[in-house]
């Protein structure tokens, strides 16, 4: 996959640089020990014009997300969509991914350091988990345990579990993971939350072990809309072999259909599934 060519500009604290000629120190501690914090935002060409989608609440689990981890910001949610917006007209994007990346200066101890750098980029990218319906595995990987981590920051090193946990799954045959919290529940895949119907009601798990999503908070709202209940609880596996479907959410991947979970198939047709009913409501609401 080409992330740029030779007329894309990305934003490096504060300029625009062709891509090819952005450059960092290899003494970062981002790249050493992983403390860098990140965003996944898509913009939509829309009726009224290209629009980020639902940009104040990435900027703000951006700035959040920074907080908990010790890293300087120097933007506000205004501010940092600005610069987005500015990115995406340079480089004459609609349908757009965009990586925003706060990444550290060098410093080899492991503490805060003092300046943050800011980094952005944007490509386009087809749904991130595809358009087929997904056969995923319970992944051998827990998700982090929140008692060693901020679990709901976008933090850099976090996604070494997500890669781990994916590779195993693909290794196994499987599209994706499925990754339980630390205390054997279902909580999320390595770049997506997890919801599952049964009996016309929706479930997914509370926040604590997960990253919170914004396309899980939408879809949450867009079920409220549509009068289907939503229960935020603890599921264990056994649980979810008995539903009806399942799906996940993500930024990336927005609304992905789940056809199995390690032998156990869903046997509702998708088609007649809130999953896709909602993956339906979503593609409109990212045009609103
Ligand atoms: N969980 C993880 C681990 C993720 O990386 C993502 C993608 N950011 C999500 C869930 C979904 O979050 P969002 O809907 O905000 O993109």
């Amino acid at each position: 996959m080409n992330y740029f060519n030779d007329n894309t500009l990305v934003y490096l604290n504060g300029e625009w640089l062709p891509a090819a000629s952005a450059q960092v120190t290899l003494y970062n501690q981002t790249m050493h020990y992983g403390n860098g914090i990140f965003e996944g935002i898509r913009s939509y060409k829309t009726p009224g014009g290209v629009k980020i989608f639902k940009a104040k609440e990435h900027y703000e689990r951006f700035i959040k997300s920074a907080e908990l981890m010790y890293i300087p910001v120097y933007h506000t949610v205004e501010e940092f969509t600005d610069i987005t917006y500015q990115l995406l007209e340079k480089n004459n994007m609609g349908d757009a991914y965009i990586r925003p990346l706060l990444f550290l200066d060098p410093n080899m101890s492991l503490v805060p350091v003092e300046k943050s750098n800011l980094f952005m980029c944007a490509w386009e990218w087809g749904k991130y988990l595809g358009s087929g319906l997904l056969r995923i595995g319970i992944s051998k990987f827990e998700r982090p345990n929140p008692k060693s981590c901020h679990i709901e920051a976008k933090a850099v090193g976090h996604y070494t579990n997500s890669i781990l946990a994916s590779t195993e799954a693909k290794r196994r045959g499987y599209d994706e993971a499925l990754l339980l919290d630390s205390s054997g529940h279902i909580a999320e895949g390595p770049g997506a939350n997890f919801f599952y119907e049964k009996n016309g009601v929706l479930y997914t798990c509370p926040l604590g072990n997960i990253l919170p999503g914004i396309t899980r908070n939408t879809i949450i709202e867009l079920a409220k809309e549509n009068d289907i209940e939503v229960i935020v609880k603890l599921s264990t596996p056994d649980e979810v072999k008995t539903a009806d479907s399942a799906f996940f959410t993500g930024t990336a991947a927005e609304v992905a259909g789940i056809q199995s979970l390690d032998d156990y198939i869903f046997p509702m047709d998708w088609d007649k599934s809130i999953g896709r009913a909602l993956q339906q409501k979503y593609s409109e609401r990212v045009l609103v």
